[in-house]
């Protein structure tokens, strides 16, 4: 199992904040059975791939595509034994349906094609971190609209520049309230969609000023800020590991899924403020998908995906959870840097602009720490904006002489802090950590506040 670390926030709400993901339940989203072939002769001869028969009269014979074929849609999942009469088939990037008769007739009073990423193993696909969480806007239910029709047709657009191969359902609500679900197709390609080599477009009202907080002299690093970096005092979840959380990309940003204009604007506050913190990470808007090494992904949560047994591997978490960073699987993502930051999911629920923050603290390195008004405290207490605590510390986790993966002694030799009494009261007391010894982050914090979109 790939490493993943999983850091999750919920400002309001009482989830559990922390913790690894091992394991998936393996209750699938849509049943894998797979569709008979329907009766027809003429169709059950292209669909019998294992008759010996086929084999030896198909040698000369371009292979048919079974998802090409009208097929009878079986294996409904379907607590009242309810289940539409349809055949399906899957051509030209549209899912075509043929009905007995219209869905409507049929006692069905909605109807969605159903879509999940078909990525295996399926862990890898959820925890998303192959595709640097593009796979998790895959999960959708497309509505079909005109249920008085014997007949409808889907075209299958991928949602995202980043394409995952996906498995195609319907998910058919009867007029008692009966959800029916049948899998159509477990894996097939996307034909159109937006590209990686699309311009990212920022929304307008949305500026980056990299001057901004040019007056900003650098303070050398202090015990408190290294410790406090990389020092869990979680109350919440279990400690990780405490390194240097430092990697070499530079952070090229775009915001995917549902972002509100909100949500660009407090990313350009943060970025504003790394270019005086983490100058090392040249931290801007990417201008082109595939120059992303950072993407932050905004979703609106529908209450079918808190439901299924899934949502633990997005944000759409039924028990709270607002959002998560995800640095496992670091080196895949991006294409022009080799290096990928993670990603980050965001519900876009009420606090999503605070849990926003939260998490892009966790990936500039910072950890859950027990210290009022820094954005990483977990739930009570929390700050809106990263403290002069959080800025010294992400300070130290990008500050050119630290390195991934560092411990902390390695640190504090490659800072220079000497190992004294006040190193040592501190690893004694952590709670002390708390305290911001250096003035000029005071000074920054609160500008960025003032800065801040409120
Ligand atoms: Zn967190």
């Amino acid at each position: 199992m790939r490493k993943l670390a999983v850091l999750m926030l919920s400002a309001m709400t009482l989830s559990a904040c922390g913790g690894g993901v091992s394991s998936v339940n393996s209750e699938a989203l849509i049943t894998t059975e797979a569709a008979a072939p329907t009766t027809t002769s003429t169709i059950k001869a292209s669909t019998a791939p294992t008759t010996t028969q086929k084999q030896t009269t198909t040698s000369t014979a371009p292979a048919v595509d079974p998802k090409t074929i009208w097929t009878s849609v079986q294996g409904w999942d379907c607590a009242s034994n309810r289940h539409l009469a349809v055949s399906a088939r899957y051509a030209n990037g549209t899912v075509e349906l043929e009905f007995s008769t219209s869905p409507s007739s049929q006692g069905f009073s909605e109807l969605a094609v159903q879509t999940a990423p078909s990525i295996t193993p399926r862990e890898y696909a959820w925890d998303a971190n192959s595709t640097s969480g593009s796979s998790l806007h895959h999960l959708r239910r497309i509505a079909v609209t005109d249920l008085e029709s014997n007949s409808v047709s889907v075209t299958l657009t991928s949602p995202t520049q980043r394409q995952v191969n996906i498995q195609v359902g319907l998910a058919a609500t009867h007029s008692d309230g009966t959800i029916c679900q049948a899998n159509i197709f477990p894996n097939i390609d996307y034909e159109s969609g937006p590209s990686l080599s699309d311009a990212v477009l920022i929304p307008d009202g949305v500026s980056v000023n990299n001057d901004r907080y040019s007056s900003f002299v650098m303070p050398e690093p202090t015990a408190q800020a290294l410790i406090y970096s990389i020092s869990q005092n979680d109350p919440y979840g279990p400690a990780v590991d405490e390194n240097i959380f430092d990697y070499p990309a530079k952070l090229r940003v775009a915001l995917y899924g549902e972002p509100t204009t909100n949500h660009w604007r407090t990313v350009a506050d943060i970025l504003e403020v790394l270019q005086v913190i983490a100058p090392d990470l040249d931290a801007r808007f990417a201008q082109t998908h595939d120059e992303v090494t950072f993407p932050i992904h905004v979703t609106t949560c529908a209450n079918w995906q808190k439901q299924t047994a899934l949502r633990r591997f997005t944000a759409c978490n039924a028990n709270g959870m607002g959002g998560y960073f995800s640095n496992g699987d670091i080196q895949s993502g991006a294409t022009t840097s080799s290096v990928s930051r993670g990603f980050v999911w965001i519900d876009n629920g009420t606090y999503s602009v605070t849990n926003l923050r939260h998490e892009i603290g966790h990936a500039m390195g910072l950890p859950h720490v027990n210290c009022a008004g820094s954005m990483m405290i977990v739930p009570d207490n929390q700050g809106q904006f990263w403290n002069a605590s959080d800025l010294g510390a992400i300070a130290v986790h990008q500050d050119s002489r630290t390195t991934d993966k560092m411990t902390l002694e390695q640190a504090r030799k490659a800072l220079n802090i000497p190992q004294d009494y006040t190193w040592e009261s501190l690893l004694a007391d952590r709670t002390k950590v708390c305290d911001n010894p250096s003035p000029a982050f005071d000074v920054l914090a609160a500008d960025l506040k003032s800065n801040s979109l409120k």
